[in-house]
């Protein structure tokens, strides 16, 4: 069933999920977003009634408290969210496939089961330190230090834009730091930190352009102490081991981005039937109509992208530049999808209130984070030997 999802053709299970979650979309996530935008106020009634349909435990195994389900589900779900609010789309990605998967991907048997069923839960959120002020997209450039003391890590220094690090219900931060130096080079592992610890700060959040309803901050860490156990995966494999991370986080952003895109059309059809000029409606128009058709294009590529490198994820194949090809072409196709939908809207495309201005808002990002359209075409190009 993994080997080939075609859109359109879906298995049951997968296609009653997203249309619970498109519900839920419509009815609950909806009628808040422009609330939450403009007030920049993390929607913790939102993210409550995502913990109770069990998406936060989508793709992991019943025996960690989740829904036995896989990592396409989580995307289906990403999908859907982003169509409406990419802010809470974002607060599932992040906390599912940046604040869990590392416990569930390299986590000790131990640190699984004290972290995944709380995780899964919804009832706690983890989040993903990896960027720092001197290294976003070159992330190996990390400067914070990690130092065995008496059976703990001492950890110093800070971390930037790490999202979901100062929810009243983040409970834990995974980060990157040095542990020493190989043959000349860094050595860089993952540790677990659990919130609150003292030395931890989450800084006052960013003031963004969009993504307003998502939790952003800067971190610092001053003598932060955790026990030696916390080391997550093999000392000195933090870095490689966020970068699998990354990898598949990419599948998943591709499909909030999908999201975002299609909710564009959506919104846009509607609009182009209901609004009228010179005496017609503005969807008669080709100029209008074409846009659409070609918003719509853009949408199905990406789609199509994005189940084929989760396709491979499933079946355990490589995968690393299907999903940078699926995190590049939907990202594009989202922040461009947005431009067209604003324009169709005229000057109301321009009105917070409505939802196209938000995806104009909230998409840009989506060719930033998580790895720039750059990066991607960097992975893409080494991967093609180059
Ligand atoms: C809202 C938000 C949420 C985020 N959440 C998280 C999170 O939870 N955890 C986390 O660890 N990080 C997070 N990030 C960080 C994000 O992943 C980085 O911002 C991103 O990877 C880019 O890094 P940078 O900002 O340092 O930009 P830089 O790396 O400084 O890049 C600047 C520009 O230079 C280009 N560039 C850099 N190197 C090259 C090259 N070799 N070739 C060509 N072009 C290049 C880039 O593509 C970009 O256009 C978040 C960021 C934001 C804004």
């Amino acid at each position: 069933m993994t080997e080939f999802l075609a859109t359109g053709t879906l298995p049951d299970h997968y296609a009653e999920l997203a249309k619970t979650v498109r519900d839920f979309a419509q009815s609950v996530v909806a009628p808040v977003a422009a609330k939450h935008d403009e007030e920049h106020s993390f929607p913790y009634e939102v993210v409550s009634g995502m913990a109770d349909m069990g998406l936060f435990g989508l793709p992991f195994p019943e025996e960690y408290g989740g829904m036995g389900g896989d990592y396409f589900a989580l995307c289906l779900a990403l999908e859907e969210l982003g169509k409406v609010d990419q802010s809470v789309a974002i607060t599932l990605e992040a906390g599912v496939s940046l604040g869990a998967m590392p416990v569930y991907r390299f986590g000790s048997e131990d640190q699984k089961q004290e972290w995944l069923p709380l995780l899964a839960s919804g009832k706690a959120l983890g989040a993903f330190g990896l960027t720092e002020a001197g290294g976003g997209s070159d992330a190996g450039a990390t400067k914070t230090t990690a130092k065995l003391d008496d059976g703990h890590w001492v950890i110093n220094g800070s971390k930037q834009f790490i999202t979901n690090s100062g929810t009243d219900i983040t409970k834990l931060v995974t980060v990157t730091a040095v542990t020493g130096e190989n043959n000349g080079k860094k050595e860089i592992s993952s540790i677990l930190v659990p919130v609150p610890t003292p030395g931890f700060t989450a800084e006052p959040a960013y003031n963004k352009v969009g993504w307003n309803a998502s939790d952003t901050h800067p971190l610092s860490f001053d003598d932060v102490r955790v026990p030696e156990q916390n080391l997550l995966g093999e000392r000195g494999r933090g870095y490689a081991n966020f970068l699998r991370i990354l990898d598949e986080g990419r599948i998943a952003i591709a499909a909030l981005s999908v999201g975002a895109a299609q909710g564009c059309v959506d919104e846009s059809v509607k609009y182009a039937k209901e609004r009228e000029a010179f005496g017609r409606p503005i969807g008669s128009n080709q100029a209008i109509a074409f846009k659409i058709a070609r918003m719509e294009a853009r949408a199905h590529v990406a789609r199509a992208a994005y189940y084929d490198a989760a396709a491979l994820l499933l079946s355990g194949k490589p995968f690393k530049k299907q999903a940078a090809i699926a995190k590049m072409v939907a990202s594009e196709a989202a922040m461009d999808n947005a431009r067209d939908a604003t324009q169709i809207f005229g000057g109301y495309g321009f009105m917070n209130e409505y939802s196209v201005a938000r995806h104009y808002r909230d998409s840009k990002i989506l060719e930033i984070g998580e790895g720039t359209t750059e990066v991607q075409l960097l992975l893409i190009g080494r991967e093609l030997g180059l």
